[in-house]
């Protein structure tokens, strides 16, 4: 049986399958099941949570892929922060975070992406330079 969340008190409900109307054993209204997986969609009580958990993930996952990379210790470090981001951003989406955290997440992981691929695209000019020079 699926949950439903009454959409006038928020308690969560056991609905059989096959019913269309829903009465809410705590208020006594009863409402159609549409409107209880509008309720359900909607006011979920750990969408703060969601939301601070994904924004923090990102945040993580940005600032990681900002680190200073060298040569020697190679890009990987900052590509693991992209990598975090994008795990928040497919969070966001997978809980069905608040909307601003959909849009939010994504732009921050794109940011990181983008950071990171000049941070590479840099790496091999430098690599580019050394090698000529070796080679004079
Ligand atoms: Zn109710």
């Amino acid at each position: 049986m699926p949950k439903k969340v009454c959409p006038q008190c928020g308690v969560r409900l056991s609905v059989p399958s096959g019913s269309t109307l829903i009465k809410c054993y705590k208020c006594k209204s009863t409402f159609p099941v549409s409107d209880a997986v509008a309720a359900a969609a909607a006011g979920s009580k750990n969408a703060p949570a969601i939301a601070a958990g994904v924004i923090i993930l990102t945040v993580i996952g940005l600032i990681m892929s900002m680190q200073p990379v060298s040569l020697m210790t190679g890009s990987a470090s900052i590509w693991l922060g992209v990598a975090v981001a994008g795990v928040g951003t497919a969070l966001a989406f997978f809980l069905g975070a608040p909307t601003w955290v959909r849009i939010v997440a994504p732009i921050v992981l794109v940011i990181a992406l983008v950071n990171v691929l000049s941070v590479e695209h840099q790496m091999s000019l430098r690599r580019d330079n050394i090698s000529r020079t070796l080679n004079r």
